[in-house]
């Protein structure tokens, strides 16, 4: 984009914008909505809070360490770098407020020979993370690079490790880091610092990755898919949590940096009430059939509308950071009264469309993935899990047996089984066999009254043992898959009772039980630290199927009888 001090024009839809209106618009094209490039200076004044704004100085570490010369002096052209932009280096740092939350930020500057990671700028960088580190504070990153600095060659290229390691410092010591991938991010930033923050959010239309598509098209001479490396194309693959315009970001960033940052308060829960039912007398007889049936009435709330119902300042949260957002699991970080949780659960939708859209509630294995990246997050922000079940089951497919949705269950199951942090998980609707379990290896288990939890469709089950699918309400008694059976049984701890007519008549009553359950269960489990945790959750799934009953009379022909 061409720029002066009147009048801007527009490189996407070529309008010739009024500089002032431009400025106002956060440098948003005003007809098109294309971004135009933000100066590192013009971003921290972008994301601070009023009057917070305050710039790190700090000493500048020797350049050159190769003598470099392209036939120009590489000490020339980074004087000349540094009288065309007024900076020393291709990033600033800064503390400051956003939404109210104290960080340390680091904006690089494109025009700064291209953003290009050298030794002072991974320098500077691993200092900002290293301050973040020593006042307990969240990093906040901005990135618009074309990669390493060639005239640094090797230096250069160690900065990689060195500002990943500093990343790494901040996972261990749980805080949170947030990237924002601005136009263009490509090469050694992209494959470091970039791309490991906790939340990953690119500006619209932001062009990200490793080998741009120029170096592609000349070394592979691949034909590129349309809209290759933008901000959008990633999210759908899962590479970023969110695609945020310029005028909603500080809002956006701080709900996620206040939710992330406060935290870790047990007595935020608070009293709750007992909603929860865990005497099975006290539950009506319910046909199993008759229940299967209302557990997948489509007009019951899905995951989206419970976390729309029972969370603050939720902030839905995707991808599984390997090359897929898979739409039957959703799931983000909230506020349930005053506790910061992370929420992830199946999603059906109601609608024929929203349906297909969801894939029915059946993830494939990018969706157990992306819950195991969040529970992971959980783990390091130290907040609870609640997870919500409602699936037919994990999708039965060719490309998901391909991508290891064995493997992804079994890791998901490994994984809540040592999770540091409460885990309480509500069947809300249809909880089918392993697709289910993945998510629901928690301290506490619930169901609704009018949901069930099965090995197997009761369909599948007479298909199979009955060798008649239509035998599907025989098989659905025999499994004993109601809710009444399963607390008998203990697979469940408790039932959350629905409204009069059903959760589907009812959203924001059967939203509020089950927020009270929830709740209940946090405040409970909120005085038990990390050690205990787990070993009650283990011994929780140990005592399945490990209850002694008299040995059977067994005959071993050809053995001693
Ligand atoms: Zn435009």
């Amino acid at each position: 984009m061409t720029e002066t001090q009147e009048w801007a024009l527009c490189r996407k839809c070529r309008a010739v914008v009024y500089g002032k209106r431009l400025a106002r618009n956060h440098g948003v094209c005003p007809q098109c909505g294309a971004c135009f490039p933000l100066t590192a200076h013009q971003w921290l004044d972008l994301l601070a809070d009023r009057d917070t704004l305050r710039l790190i100085e700090t000493d500048l570490p020797a350049a050159d360490p190769l003598s470099f010369s392209d036939g120009v002096p590489y000490t020339e052209r980074l004087d000349q770098a540094r009288q065309a932009t007024g900076m020393a280096e291709a990033v600033v740092c800064a503390r400051m407020s956003i939404g109210d939350t104290p960080v340390v930020v680091a904006a690089m500057d494109f025009r700064f020979m291209g953003g290009s990671l050298s030794g002072a700028v991974g320098e500077l960088i691993t200092r900002a993370a290293e301050t973040a580190l020593a006042e307990r504070l969240p990093l906040v990153t901005v990135t618009a690079s074309g990669g390493v600095r060639m005239q640094e060659g090797v230096v250069g290229l160690m900065q990689m490790a060195k500002t990943a390691q500093a990343m790494q410092q901040l996972d261990e010591a749980g805080l949170v880091t947030v990237c924002l991938i601005t136009d263009p991010t490509y090469g050694g930033v992209a494959a470091s610092y970039a791309m490991l923050g906790d939340i990953v959010i690119a500006e619209p239309g932001a062009r990200f990755g490793f080998a741009g598509p120029r170096v592609i098209a000349q070394t592979i001479r691949q034909e590129l898919p349309a809209g290759f490396q933008t901000a959008e194309f990633l999210l759908e693959r899962g590479f970023v949590d969110l695609v945020c315009p310029r005028a909603r970001l500080r809002e956006r960033l701080g709900r996620v940096l206040s939710v992330g940052a406060r935290r870790n308060c047990p007595g935020n829960v608070g009293p709750a009430e007992q909603v929860v039912i865990r005497d099975p007398d006290r539950l009506a007889e319910q046909d199993a059939w008759q229940a299967v049936r209302r557990a997948r009435h489509v007009g019951r709330p899905t995951t989206s509308d419970y976390l729309r119902l029972i969370l603050d300042d939720f902030e839905e949260l995707h991808g599984d950071r390997v090359g897929g957002d898979c739409p039957a699991i959703v799931g983000g970080v909230g506020r349930l009264g005053r506790e910061s949780v992370v929420v992830i659960g199946h999603e059906k939708g109601h609608t024929p469309a929203e349906l297909a859209a969801h894939n029915f509630g059946m993830p494939n294995p990018a969706g157990y993935r992306k819950a195991a990246r969040l529970m992971r997050l959980a783990a390091k922000w130290g907040m609870p899990v609640v997870t919500l079940v409602d699936t037919p089951g994990a999708y039965p497919g060719v490309d998901a047996e391909l991508q290891g949705q064995a493997t992804v269950i079994a890791e998901t199951l490994r994984l809540m089984g040592g999770l540091p942090v409460p885990l309480v998980t509500v069947v809300t609707g249809e909880g089918c066999s392993g697709g289910a379990l993945a998510i629901a290896v928690a301290d506490r288990v619930l169901i609704m009254e009018n949901a069930i939890y099965t090995v197997i469709s009761p369909e599948g089950c007479a298909a199979i043992l009955w060798k008649d699918s239509a035998a599907a309400p025989a098989a659905a008694r025999a499994l004993r898959v109601d809710a009444r059976s399963l607390l008998a049984l203990g697979v469940v701890d408790g039932v959350v009772p629905e409204p009069p007519g059903g959760a589907e008549s009812d959203h924001p009553e059967a939203a509020a039980l089950v927020r009270a359950a929830i709740r209940a269960e946090l405040s409970d489990l909120a005085t038990r630290d990390p050690a205990r945790l787990v070993a009650e959750r283990r011994a929780r799934f140990r005592r399945f199927g490990g209850q002694s009953a008299p040995a059977p009379a067994l005959s071993h022909p050809g053995g001693p009888q």
